[in-house]
């Protein structure tokens, strides 16, 4: 894959005159990343799309990282496009002059909208008037227009900047496309990290006209070892991803990479700020308290209650103003105005700015007894009124980030919750710390205990933190007979096994490290769960055939993008739930697709459905397979996993498809599944 021929290729084809990038520019990308499930050449198709832009049109590279990751701001700022299927119906037929049927046609033969889009594009009989071409610029415009358009009369305006677009679009391909962004369902595999990915690689290569830093002439790069190569690039990704994810917006994260390249000044001038949610740092599973006692020995830890609410991070700058994020970023202060009236109060003497972490549990104001999530689901999103709160609420602080003007990331979490306790002032039944004791692993009785003492008051289970960075004294000896004994970290990856490096206590942002680890009621029984994706069904059998019966589910490989058929499921559903089932994938609806490029799978279901939620789903064991390809080549070249006796459990509404459970996650379980199988074998033999 000659990266640098391509770059040439695509800049004498397709950058426009004057520097405006045209949107065929962005559409042929699109293409070529629609092209392979290679998730390297998807990376390469970026950057030299970047590439040209970086060198022909920077201005256009913002928008461009906007309409490519399929989003038009971060999270936090809810701008939604808010467009319903029938507003892109009616464009599709007005401006492609088709009927009812005809559209019910194209639908019903390609199932996806931007599919549909191509076809009529490509049917439509010759216009007089060429459009002038689009602009990377200008459909970003219009999709922020969109997005912003409020009030009355604003339907009118957001549908003739969508007919709009449509009528500008030249080709089929490009239609194409406008219409999955508006749809918001790009396909292209460019999940979240190929782009950060494809930015620090972009600035490796070229620099942009004015920028502050220095890169290496391609001649250079290329005369380097394999192994000095990779090096500069991964020094290069994880500078930005680790800036995306303390200060996760594109808006600042994009200019600033372009003045100062990816340097580790990156990171103080586009890292942890007031008001910008960090991504939070994600706990790892283990299979029972045992499991966990291992994996921490000789190292001192804290068991804290894992409670069951919602996760929410809070800002409060030196002017008091407050501000709340949910796990996914998203700003919930009106959701929480009762905790937002706290704030003033914990705030104890000396804190002036802080950002703290905690759970939102549902409380019985009077007895504080915690109550369950379902609880808490009943409260609403917005407009929340102090005097009309009728589910009542109690914030479990577990973390400081950040406090007076200073982020405390790197800080060991000792030092951190130190800090949290002693300057912040809790308020019985509203704001408090969670539950905890600290431990060793030669303290198992009195884990056991807390374990039981969480699960009796309706916590899920407990959350294991990492105290310090280095072994203590007393726990050292223990600690380098552990790492004589206990060798390997289990690598999601065909690599080879490496040494256990030490694990530090520090916050790391969007990690999900095994310095936090969850020990989960369900875990302890053994009845793990999955968050799988329905992609496709059968029709049913007997009593079953007016309904979908069995359902294809699927695990999702971040690498690639695609979906990888895991199971079929048919337990566990109400009829009730078939039946909604049936009516959301109705076939002729928009949620029922054609065999999608990005689904790995070897079978013919009956119907396709459009990935668009998730479903957790218990299972007995994970066996390796001949017919399901998920997690192929992570434990065998020729077979993947699959799943015995797959039990629908509940929809995931809180999760994305972007959460559901990844086939180097599922390959991890499989491997401890093996390795207690190992044990079990091991006593056996020894008995
Ligand atoms: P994840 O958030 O790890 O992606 P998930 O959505 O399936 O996975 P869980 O496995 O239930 O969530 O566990 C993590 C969540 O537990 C955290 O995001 C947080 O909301 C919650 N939680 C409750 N108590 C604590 C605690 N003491 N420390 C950290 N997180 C806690």
């Amino acid at each position: 894959f000659d990266a640098s021929q391509y770059a040439a290729e695509l800049q004498s084809h397709w950058a426009t005159e004057g520097g405006d990038a045209s949107y065929a520019l962005l559409t042929r990308a699109f293409i070529l990343a629609n092209a392979t499930t290679s998730r390297i050449k998807i990376v390469d198709t970026l950057v030299n799309f970047l590439r040209v832009l970086i060198e022909g049109d920077p201005s256009s590279i913002l928008p461009a990282v906007w309409l490519a990751t399929n989003s038009i701001s971060p999270p936090y700022e809810e701008l939604e496009l808010g467009l319903g299927g029938s507003s892109i119906s009616k464009a599709l037929k007005k401006i492609y002059g088709l009927n009812n049927q005809g559209l019910k046609t194209l639908y019903d033969k390609h199932g996806d909208a931007g599919d549909v889009a191509f076809e009529a594009k490509k049917r439509q009989s010759f216009t007089l008037v060429k459009p002038k071409p689009l602009r990377i610029k200008g459909v970003y415009q219009s999709l922020k227009k969109i997005a912003t358009s409020k009030g009355p009369g604003s339907q009118e305006i957001k549908q003739r900047i969508v007919e709009k677009l449509l009528q500008d679009a030249r080709g089929a391909e490009e239609s194409r496309y406008i219409v999955r962004t508006l749809v918001q369902n790009l396909r292209i595999g460019a999940v979240k990290t190929t782009m950060l990915i494809a930015l620090a690689r972009a600035v490796l290569y070229s620099k942009p006209v004015g920028a502050d830093f220095e890169v290496r002439p391609l001649h250079q790069l290329a005369r380097l070892k394999k192994d000095e190569l990779a090096e500069i690039y991964s020094n290069a990704e994880e500078i930005v991803k680790a800036s995306y994810a303390r200060h996760p917006s594109y808006n600042d994260l994009v200019p600033c990479l372009l003045e100062i390249g990816p340097t580790e000044e990156l990171l103080i001038r586009c890292g942890l700020s007031m008001h910008i949610p960090l991504r939070p740092m994600l706990g790892s599973i283990t299979r029972d308290l045992s499991e966990m006692l291992t994996k921490v020995q000789g190292r001192d830890f804290s068991c804290e209650y894992k409670y069951d609410g919602q996760r929410a991070q809070v800002h409060c700058d030196e002017q008091g103003k407050v501000s709340i994020f949910s796990r996914h970023l998203e700003l919930m202060t009106e959701k929480y105005p009762d905790l937002v009236s706290l704030v003033p109060q914990i705030r104890g003497e000396g804190v002036s700015s802080f950002i703290l972490e905690g759970e939102v549990v549902a409380v019985d104001r009077e007895t504080g007894d915690l109550k369950p999530f379902q609880v808490l689901t009943n409260r609403a999103k917005k407009n929340v009124e102090i005097g009309d709160i009728k589910v009542n609420v109690c914030l479990f602080a577990f973390d400081l980030m950040y406090l007076n003007g200073e982020p405390l990331l790197d800080r060991p979490f000792r030092e951190r919750r130190e800090l949290l306790r002693s300057l912040f002032v809790e308020i019985p039944k509203h704001f408090g710390w969670v539950k905890s004791i600290d431990a060793t692993s030669a303290d198992s009785e009195s884990v056991l205990e807390f374990f039981k003492s969480a699960i009796e008051v309706k916590c899920e289970g407990i959350m294991v933190k990492l105290l310090d960075n280095v072994a203590s004294a007393n726990t050292q000896v223990n600690n380098k007979l552990s790492n004589e004994t206990t060798t390997t970290i289990e690598q999601p990856t065909k690599e080879k096994p490496t040494r256990r490096k030490p694990l530090l206590s520090t916050y790391e942002p969007d990690k999900r490290l095994e310095s936090w680890l969850k020990v989960k009621k369900d875990y302890s029984t053994s009845s793990e769960t999955l968050d799988l994706i329905p992609i496709a069904g059968w029709h049913g059998q007997g009593r079953k055939a007016k309904w979908w019966s069995p359902i294809l589910l699927a695990v999702r490989n971040p690498e690639t993008g695609s979906l990888e058929a895991v199971t079929k499921c048919m337990s566990g559903f109400t009829d009730k739930f078939y039946q909604g089932n049936k009516e959301k994938y109705a076939q002729g609806s928009t949620n029922v697709i054609s065999r999608p490029s990005y689904v790995e799978y070897y079978g013919e279901p009956d119907v396709w459905f459009e990935p668009c939620e998730v479903w957790e789903t218990a299972f007995a064991d994970i066996t390796l397979s001949p017919t399901y390809p998920a997690a192929i080549g992570l434990v065998s070249d020729e077979r993947g996993l699959s799943l015995r006796f797959p039990r629908f459990i509940k929809v995931r509404e809180d999760k994305s498809i972007d959460e559901a459970t990844s086939s180097d996650y599922l390959a991890l379980l499989w491997r401890k599944q093996m390795e207690r199988a190992g044990e079990i074998k091991g006593v056996g033999e020894i008995g």
